[in-house]
């Protein structure tokens, strides 16, 4: 039965394999309703010697969708670079405020931090900043310089963040992709989501190791690793989904 299945062609096969098609999907879905911020910071991007880093804009305009379907307002951000998937989350979440009555009866706006991004060093983040700040959305977002993994931890030490967060993105050093999974399964909250990025490491994770580039061996031998792990996790719903450089998507379930 199992072999049976196997023999039917997968249609997504097709789309990893073809430029063509993957340009057809940019040009006639995503760049046209790509918000003019997020056009301006990948260009604002484009000569960065590790522009390739940033999240690809077809897989930005599903986690974007992911994050309106949920309707997620407190959300972390592991990986930060110049910003592309910080500022298109700050651009999909809305933009609540807390009333608070003062002493002399005048009504304060306090405004609520959502976003914790996390990122060992911000100078790629200083390309960004300025158009986020243009964009009318740093007040939501919260840019903490550390390792993320200590970041995490410093997260947990506050029993009210636990079960709290609607949704995470984890788009930094392939290496601890574990590692982080088991804190951010503490800290969002039992139906929401948690997005991992270039979980297929261009490709790389089907071919043998003999074909696989030099530089991506080891890249392809965690991501293999961290592949397995996930999908034998009973905590989560899992998707593994071809947009950009692969993204895995995890519903925690309990
Ligand atoms: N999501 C970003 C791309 C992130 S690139 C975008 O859409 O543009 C990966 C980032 O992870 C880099 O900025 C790098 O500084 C950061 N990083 C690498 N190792 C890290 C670690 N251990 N802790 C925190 N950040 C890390
Ligand atoms: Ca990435």
């Amino acid at each position: 039965m199992e072999h049976d299945l196997k023999k039917i062609p997968s249609p997504s096969k097709g789309l990893l394999r073809s430029e063509e098609l993957y340009e057809y999907i940019l040009e006639t879905s995503v760049y046209p309703r790509e918000p003019e911020p997020l056009k301006e910071l990948r260009r604002a991007t484009a000569n960065h010697p590790k522009a390739l880093m940033a999240t690809a804009p077809d897989a930005g305009q599903l986690i974007s969708m992911l994050l309106q379907l949920l309707n997620a307002k407190k959300t972390i951000e592991v990986g930060v670079f110049t910003g592309y998937s910080l500022l298109l989350t700050a651009l999909s979440i809305p933009d609540d405020g807390k009333v608070m009555c003062k002493p002399r009866h005048s009504l304060v706006l306090i405004l609520v931090v959502y976003i914790t991004a996390i990122d060992v060093n911000c100078e790629s983040y200083e390309i960004g900043l300025p158009i986020i700040r243009k964009a009318g959305v740093e007040h939501k977002i919260d840019f903490v310089e550390s390792e993320a993994l200590p970041a995490l931890d410093q997260l947990l030490k506050d029993h009210a963040n636990e079960g709290s967060f609607d949704f995470a993105f984890v788009d930094a050093d392939k290496v601890n992709y574990w590692n982080y999974h088991e804190r951010l399964m503490k800290l969002v909250k039992v139906g929401g989501v948690v997005v991992y990025d270039n979980t297929l490491w261009g490709g790389s994770v089907a071919m043998s190791e003999e074909d696989a580039p030099e530089f991506r061996k080891q890249g392809r031998q965690l991501t293999i690793e961290f592949n397995k792990l996930i999908s034998a996790d009973t905590r989560i719903h899992v998707s593994l989904a071809p947009f950009g450089d692969g993204i895995t998507i995890c519903k925690r379930i309990f």
